[in-house]
């Protein structure tokens, strides 16, 4: 079995400065795609070699049309769109006021929406689009009903895709990890820490805890999952989400 190469292919992945992101950028650059890679902060986007850095803010659909035509104009027409970026704050329904609703379905949802219909016209016969949802996209996260229904709306939206799109070579899927050890994970730690006054190491404790492997998982566990999804082998996979999360769910 092989992956095969992916040369001649244009891979979007928004959020490809950081964490899930990057490491997805990096192992589509490994396998001959041409990556851009798009965010708000052009300093990170900066470092990941060979991929070709566009500030583009998923929030705002004038940044999407910019970016989406400045990627096309560097590579081509777009047949693998990463939708990953997102933002993961957490507060019960009380405390997620109309502010904090709006901006977590705005990354989330919203930018997941307009970033896929930017790039679906590019894949005619060809293409792979992968959400990068979470097991929160299928279970509830404790503590976070608005990241939740964020994460399970990128589902419906990836579902109600492949059903659109049947037979024409483009694939449409969802990955779920649990708890990967990125920015998101330091931050809730940090949030955690400050709430409970809990040791660095307990609050930790508390999302490595719900990983039946006790660890976070790594982002290139991740990343390969999307490699995969890309590959020839994959293209029947359609309208699936896949977990890596250890069966915590
Ligand atoms: P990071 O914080 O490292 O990545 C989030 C990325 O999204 C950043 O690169 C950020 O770039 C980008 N982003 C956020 N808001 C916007 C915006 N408005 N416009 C454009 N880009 C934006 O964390 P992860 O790598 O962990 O997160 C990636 C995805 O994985 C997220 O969707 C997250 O929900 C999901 N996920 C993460 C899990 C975890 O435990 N870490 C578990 C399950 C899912 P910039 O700030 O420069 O714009």
């Amino acid at each position: 079995m092989t992956l095969g190469d992916l040369k001649g292919r244009h891979a979007l992945v928004t959020g490809g400065g950081t964490g899930i992101g990057r490491a997805i950028a990096e192992a589509l650059l490994a396998r001959g795609a041409d990556v851009t890679v798009t965010g708000r902060r052009l300093d990170a986007l900066r470092d990941v070699a060979g991929a070709n850095p566009i500030a583009m803010d998923v929030t705002d659909p004038a940044s999407v049309t910019d970016g989406i035509a400045a990627a096309r104009a560097a590579h081509g027409p777009i047949q693998i769109c990463i939708a990953n970026a997102g933002i993961a704050e957490g507060a019960s329904l009380p405390k997620t006021d109309e502010a904090m609703w709006r901006r977590i379905m705005a990354t989330n949802l919203d930018g997941s929406y307009r970033v896929i219909r930017a790039c679906l016209p590019d894949m005619a016969d060809w293409g792979r689009v992968i959400a990068v949802s979470s097991i929160a996209g299928l279970k509830g996260l404790k503590g976070a009903p608005a990241y939740t229904a964020s994460k399970h709306g990128m589902i419906g939206l990836i579902r109600g895709l492949a059903a659109d799109h049947l037979g024409r070579g483009v694939t449409f899927n969802a990955l779920c990890p649990g708890y990967v050890d990125t920015a998101i994970v330091t931050d809730n730690t940090t949030r955690i820490m400050d709430k409970t006054g809990m040791s660095e190491a307990d609050a930790r404790d508390i999302m490595v805890t719900q990983n039946p492997h006790r660890r976070l998982i790594e982002v290139d566990e991740v990343a390969e999952a999307a490699l995969w999804l890309c590959s020839h082998g994959a293209r029947s996979v359609n309208g699936q989400t896949i977990q890596i999360a250890g069966g915590e769910y």
